[in-house]
């Protein structure tokens, strides 16, 4: 299994009182630094291209997220996306991982983590919203269509928000299904069952309060079959760890063992389709040790034979 990741991404600080900080990549990769997890493949991610970014944003939110480069301090683009200094870099760095991913899996095969931000998945064609600044997972899916000719990309979004940006971006696009499990009503208020976009998106809200019962039968129930219908090429992963029972942003009541969870099942829906073929990527998940700890879960699923 191969693990990217840069310290580059540790440089974009949104500031004091933001949830999204450096710390939560600090924590996931003190995690991973242990005898546990000595086989994995360290690999440090390069920079998206602008050819990459382009296929899922507008030339302008390209240029605005490139050329915002504050001195010092930061700069606000909405309510809760500030970029400081080292965020433009993070943010091609943290696309520029998935498109490593994506060719280092098609090409040779397996299963990679990036454990990289800004987080992607609310991040649209020409804005950036949510602590987001480039749609990640996005650029992953666009780079395994435009480049090496794939058909059918799933991505599978179990973060506790919906993937509004990776909506947005692929809803008229059939080579890419998305599917994902999220709070509602909660930020951004997308994802209801009835955005079906050209019948290639799939939304599982689940209630505040729902916990490991309702989110294994959504999975189970809907959400893994439309992935199995599909037979994808390649599955791709919105990992976000703040449906945990303790994350401060959010109401659902998961434990890290449902992340292991639903990341074997995912694994599986990439074993009968994808030889196996499966790149996850970290969004959200806020509590400093219940991220920490599902993600070592979600690592320990990946490494599996
Ligand atoms: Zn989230």
């Amino acid at each position: 299994m191969r693990l990217y990741t840069h310290t580059s991404c540790l440089q974009h600080d949104p500031g004091p009182d933001q949830p999204e900080s450096p710390a939560r990549l600090r924590a996931v990769l003190q995690a991973l630094d242990h005898d546990r997890f000595a086989a994995v493949d360290r690999i440090e991610a390069p920079r998206a291209t602008r050819e990459q970014l382009l296929r899922v944003h507008t030339a302008e939110h390209i240029d605005r997220i490139l050329n915002t480069l504050p001195d010092s301090d930061t700069v606000r683009l909405d309510e809760d996306t500030l970029m400081s200094p080292g965020s433009a870099e993070a943010a091609l760095r943290a696309a520029g991982a998935l498109v490593a991913a994506v060719d280092a899996v098609l090409g040779q095969g397996g299963r990679a983590f990036c454990a990289v931000r800004p987080p992607g998945h609310h991040a649209t064609p020409d804005r950036a919203m949510g602590f987001c600044l480039f749609n990640n997972v996005a650029v992953a899916a666009a780079h395994a269509i435009a480049a090496h000719g794939l058909k059918r990309v799933a991505i599978a979004d179990f973060d506790v928000h919906h993937g509004n940006g990776t909506q947005d971006i692929f809803e008229r696009e059939p080579r890419v299904l998305f599917l994902s499990s999220h709070q509602m009503p909660l930020y951004p208020e997308t994802g209801r069952e009835d955005e079906r976009g050209a019948g290639n998106i799939v939304n599982g809200p689940l209630s505040p309060g729902d916990g490991s019962y309702e989110f294994r039968e959504l999975w189970e129930g809907v959400l893994l079959p439309r992935m199995h219908a599909f037979k994808p090429q390649l599955v791709l992963v919105s990992a976000g760890f703040d449906a945990h029972r303790n994350d401060p942003l959010a109401d659902l009541r998961l434990g890290s063992e449902d992340y292991a969870w639903i990341t074997s099942r995912l694994v599986a829906v990439a074993e009968a389709h994808a030889e196996g073929r499966l790149i996850s990527t970290l969004e959200g998940g806020y509590n400093l040790l219940a991220l920490a700890t599902s993600v070592a879960e979600h690592v320990g699923v990946l490494m599996e034979p």
